[in-house]
């Protein structure tokens, strides 16, 4: 029996059938269909267990709630929502900043009836509570700007929680100058960018705003003039002239297949979002090594440790060394609220450790002063003490030392001495110095490095 006849076979539910008679459940099906995760149409049971969802999901009041976590989220600047369902309520969380700010508990009465909501204008399926699920969401703004979400669902033991990844693809990416990339880092990256051919590898440990540093050095290209052309996942800033392909992981067409293909349209500078696998890292080093210019990114804690992955992904450190010119290491970290930063005098051991690690940057070694955050009423940062952001880089260079070393296998520890000999500023220096030019404060970066 299908589900349209069950329904009308059903005197009982005749008038929830007439209630929601425009959006007919038949539709449901429809939309589910383009899920990436099509399945039969699902048993009796699991159809009224449907219904009873429907009903709620048609409910106005589910629709504001959803609405307003959404419009909610927009207005605070949030990168993701967490719907995150807990034992007696469902806890909505923003991440502002790479930070977490509270929304709001919902009621669990209401559990069941927002994740249905967002599962539907995702085009996922109600009904499935055991697998993960996950595709897109256009949410149209009432004045006709649309904003892509990504949502992904996941069951956890209470129930299943849902993060909506907002992409800010109308959103410029940032110019290089409003990176907080300082002159000894900037320097090496300006010389490398005019190279006809070289690899450089953005890296960080998970979520450290990657996509931002590595369109700041696209844009530094003549769009015009070049053939740029990109691999993503998620597609996140546009960029007017550049080729932005959106892989697709459900069609079986990986990075590597993608980047086969895109070699032979005659690109200049190619961006491959993530170097995951041996396939993809061979690819990316010998585009780089045929003449084109390869951006790329990797999951890793330090510059010196980059070079230890691409190892461990079977790459010959020859090719490692005739390829790669540049690894940017970086972390993210907030900035202090302009509006509401106090200044402040360091203890003696803070500042002797301070000066003592960048004291050829200090002008002002008498008067030292701080700013950390300053917790009172400020409306100007929603009391959260902290506004937008700043990057925190450790720039290694391929020089000749390091090349003999990277061939000689050497250890991690042996590249990093060699890497600071040649010139590299550690990150923790890094963000030392971004302390004492009053951008942030201590105890938010020492929160971002030792957790
Ligand atoms: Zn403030």
């Amino acid at each position: 029996m299908s589900l349209k006849e069950f329904f009308n076979k059903t005197p009982w539910n005749s008038k929830k059938v007439k209630k929601s008679s425009n959006t007919k459940v038949g539709d449901l099906f429809a939309i589910s269909s383009n899920s990436s995760n099509k399945t039969n149409i699902p048993a009796l049971d699991s159809d009224l267990h449907l219904w009873i969802y429907w009903d709620w999901v048609e409910d106005t009041e589910v629709i504001e709630i959803v609405n307003d976590i959404f419009l909610k989220a927009l207005t605070k600047k949030a990168s993701d929502i967490h719907i995150e369902p807990r034992e007696k309520f469902v806890q909505v969380r923003f991440r502002v900043d790479w930070n977490f700010i509270k929304y709001k508990n919902f009621d669990i009465k209401y559990r069941d009836a927002i994740i249905a909501r967002i599962k539907i204008m995702a085009y996922l399926r109600i009904d499935e509570h055991r697998k993960p699920q996950d595709w897109k969401i256009n949410y149209k703004l009432f004045w006709g700007k649309t904003i892509d979400m990504r949502v992904s669902v996941i069951p956890t033991i209470f129930w299943e929680k849902i993060v909506i990844r907002i992409l800010k693809k109308n959103e410029k990416p940032p110019k290089l100058s409003e990176l907080w990339i300082l002159p000894y880092n900037m320097v090496k990256i300006k010389k490398h960018l005019k190279d006809p051919y070289w690899m450089i590898l953005a890296v960080w440990p998970t979520g450290s705003g990657k996509s931002t540093t590595l369109f700041a050095l696209l844009s530094q290209y003549d769009a015009e003039e070049k053939n740029i052309s990109t691999l993503e996942d998620p597609v996140e800033y546009r960029i007017p002239w550049v080729n932005h392909t959106q892989i697709n992981p459900a069609i079986d067409f990986n990075f590597a297949k993608w980047l086969r293909s895109l070699l032979r349209q005659d690109p200049d500078i190619i961006m491959v979002w993530e170097i995951r696998d041996e396939e993809t890292a061979k690819l990316a080093i010998e585009a780089s090594i045929t003449w084109h210019i390869v951006f790329s990114t990797l999951h890793t804690n330090s510059a010196a440790h980059t070079i230890q992955r691409l190892v461990n992904l079977w790459i010959d450190p020859l090719l490692i060394t005739s390829s790669l010119r540049l690894i940017i290491s970086q972390r993210l970290a907030r900035k202090l609220c302009p509006y509401c930063k106090e200044a402040y005098k360091p203890n003696e051991k803070i500042k002797s450790y301070i000066v003592g690690k960048v004291w050829r940057y200090i002008k002002n070694k008498d008067d030292f002063k701080l700013y950390r955050a300053h917790e009172w009423w400020c409306k100007k940062c929603n009391f959260s003490w902290y506004s937008w952001r700043i990057w925190l880089y450790e720039v290694l260079e391929m020089t000749d030392k390091m090349e003999e070393l990277v061939l000689k296998n050497a250890s991690r520890i042996q590249l990093e001495i060699q890497a600071i000999w040649d010139g590299m500023v550690p990150i923790k220096e890094d963000w030392l110095l971004k302390v004492v030019l009053w951008e942030t404060s201590l105890e938010e970066v020492l929160a971002v490095l030792w957790n």
